[in-house]
């Protein structure tokens, strides 16, 4: 990116073109890739739209990270062409073949790669999205035309401060996802309350939320865009995933990289906030989130203090190795990279 250097922060930036397709509902057929320039309006959805109307609506987040020799790389857009597909399903909505979404992908980031931060400055964060057409009553959308539009933005860190730890607030006021909901679909609704418990945490001093299980306010979940890890002697907790968790693409690699690289025992089950505040390191994980550390748990009035505030040996070791896949410098063992210009 040529201009003066700044710190990337994770509000929006105009780039030049977003990649669209429409689905036609009587062919069954979504339409060529469009480039488009964002303020065409024809890409807008309409006051009318079941997508703005009913937050029907469906969409992924995934990054493009410039290698110091110049090229851009796809984070796993496989894995997230796979989520978009299952969330679509999710919701009803008509299936987006693999290899458009790919395509897609790839023409944002050629149309905008002058944007794609140079070699660890950030990344171009990819946000493919879908929605239905016009409708009054809602319903379900199965035979109205669909729009999906790929469009993007050079960041940096999603909390301002890095690798520096945050406080999460236990949001116990309010519930993300309720057995038998859409919790584990990424679709636009569950993000009100995201929204909204992010505002109650920042209210109680702390920068995210976390949610509990809606069922039993017994264990923790995730927090409004990401999901949790606790490490507790040299074991590697989190979650187990059900219809109310998010199965995070970044919370798969670092199981994996957990196992694999540093040779840990992950284990996937249910954790009370007790149990989380007695841990050795916890941090949150997702695309956005990266791997961010939590220095403090406040439930209540208590507020329980993790690794005296301080960021985590095992949690770098997992940064580093993240991150090290992600703009070239470790060996790209699994096969996540994806070049993205060919
Ligand atoms: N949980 C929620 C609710 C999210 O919005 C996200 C972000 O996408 C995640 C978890 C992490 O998912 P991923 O690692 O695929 O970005």
């Amino acid at each position: 990116m040529t201009g003066e250097k700044k710190v990337l922060g994770f509000e929006i930036k105009p780039t030049s073109w977003i990649v669209y397709s429409s689905f036609h509902p009587e062919a069954n057929i979504w339409s060529g890739l469009v480039s488009m320039q964002p303020q065409n309006q024809s890409l807008w959805p309409s006051p009318m739209s079941a997508g703005l109307n009913y937050a029907h609506t469906v969409f992924e987040g995934m990054k493009a990270f410039r290698h110091q020799s110049g090229e851009i790389f796809l984070f796993r857009p496989r894995n997230h062409a796979e989520r978009f597909g299952r969330s679509l399903k999710g919701l009803a909505m008509p299936y987006f073949p693999e290899s458009k979404f790919l395509m897609a992908v790839q023409s944002v980031v050629v149309g905008n790669a002058e944007f794609v931060p140079n070699y660890r400055e950030g990344s171009l964060y990819i946000r493919p999205i879908a929605w239905p057409g016009d409708k009054l009553g809602y319903g379900h959308y199965q035979k109205l035309p669909h729009t999906a539009a790929f469009y993007c933005s050079p960041v940096g860190n999603y909390y301002t401060e890095g690798l520096k730890p945050i406080s999460v607030y236990v949001a116990r006021e309010m519930t993300r996802a309720m057995p038998g909901g859409v919790g584990s679909y990424k679709c636009a609704g569950n993000y009100v309350i995201s929204s909204m418990a992010k505002l109650l945490a920042e209210q109680n001093g702390c920068q995210d939320a976390l949610f509990l299980d809606g069922k039993t306010q017994s264990h923790i979940e995730e927090l409004g865009g990401a999901n949790i890890f606790a490490i507790k002697n040299n074991v590697l907790y989190t979650p187990i995933l059900r219809d109310t968790i998010l199965p995070g693409i970044t919370r798969r690699s670092i199981m994996t990289l957990a196992k694999a690289e540093l040779r840990m025992k992950v284990c996937e089950r249910d954790i009370s906030v007790e149990q989380l505040a007695a841990a050795d390191e916890v941090f949150a994980s997702g695309t956005a989130a990266v791997i961010t550390p939590i220095g403090s748990v406040k439930n209540g009035k208590t507020i329980y203090t993790i690794n005296n505030g301080e960021v985590g040996q095992i949690t770098i070791k997992l940064y580093d190795l993240l991150t090290g896949i992600q703009y070239g410098d470790v060996p790209d063992k699994f096969g996540w990279l994806m070049k993205a210009i060919f």
